[in-house]
């Protein structure tokens, strides 16, 4: 089995459910004790959400590139950034490693492909929603994607990083995001993304009548079929 990189902390309550679903998928597919082999690196994810809000992205570009050679240089053979936001920069990252990047979109188009999809909704931080880096990606995969109206970015946004990324989980924020969903699906998604790596903290398939991809499972997922690849 390969190692798989896992670039984390940010925030590292989303990286906590990376590291527990990629050994327990490894057990199912494995048996017995098996776990899987990791080289993590976690950062201090204060300065980087300072950055990210200053627009400062070089700067947090040269903290993600620091960190993901580090990554490498514990054996890693792969590397996966466990955040969706981050992946603005993960070209730059990607061009500073010799290992190859597992890219969290193109992974989450995989297995909305496999489903049958045209249509879906994207939810994430206002960063993942309104720039092209994540959603340019799954268009590119041909989906059609769709995204909340302004007012209800701004809370989303809220809810990710003054809640989530604390590891707080509020009942309300929990009605704020199905209503998101509901508006989305009534403008033609099909399914929604949770394009954040908390949003699963928050909401589950078992919340919706529609499908939920969430992208901590599917890239955690996917990092285990290509470390048995
Ligand atoms: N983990 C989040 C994401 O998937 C947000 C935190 C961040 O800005 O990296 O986008």
């Amino acid at each position: 089995m390969k190692t798989i990189g896992l670039l984390g902390g940010m925030s590292w309550e989303s990286t906590g459910l990376y590291y527990r679903l990629i050994n327990q998928e490894t057990r199912r597919r494995l048996g017995g004790l098996h776990s899987a082999p990791i080289a993590m690196v976690s950062v201090d994810f204060q300065p980087i959400e300072e950055l990210q809000h200053r627009g400062d992205w070089p700067a947090a570009t040269e903290i993600l590139i620091r960190h993901a050679q580090q990554v490498e240089a514990a054996g890693a053979d792969f590397l996966l950034i466990c955040t969706n936001t981050m992946h603005k920069i993960a070209p730059q990252v990607e061009a500073a490693i010799d290992i190859p990047l597992l890219h969290i979109a193109d992974a989450t188009a995989k297995a909305t492909h496999d489903d049958g999809l045209s249509s879906i909704g994207l939810l994430g931080t206002r960063f993942t929603m309104e720039q092209n880096f994540f959603r340019k990606r799954l268009e590119q995969h041909g989906f059609q994607v769709l995204i909340p109206a302004a007012e209800d970015r701004e809370l989303l946004h809220r809810i990710i990083y003054d809640e989530l990324c604390l590891g707080i989980v509020r009942e309300t924020s929990r009605d704020t995001l199905l209503r998101i969903i509901s508006d989305l699906n009534c403008s033609g998604a099909e399914g929604t993304v949770a394009g954040c790596t908390e949003i699963g903290m928050l909401i589950q398939q078992e919340h919706l009548a529609t499908p939920l991809f969430d992208t901590t499972v599917i890239h955690a997922l996917a990092a285990v079929s290509e470390a048995l690849r």
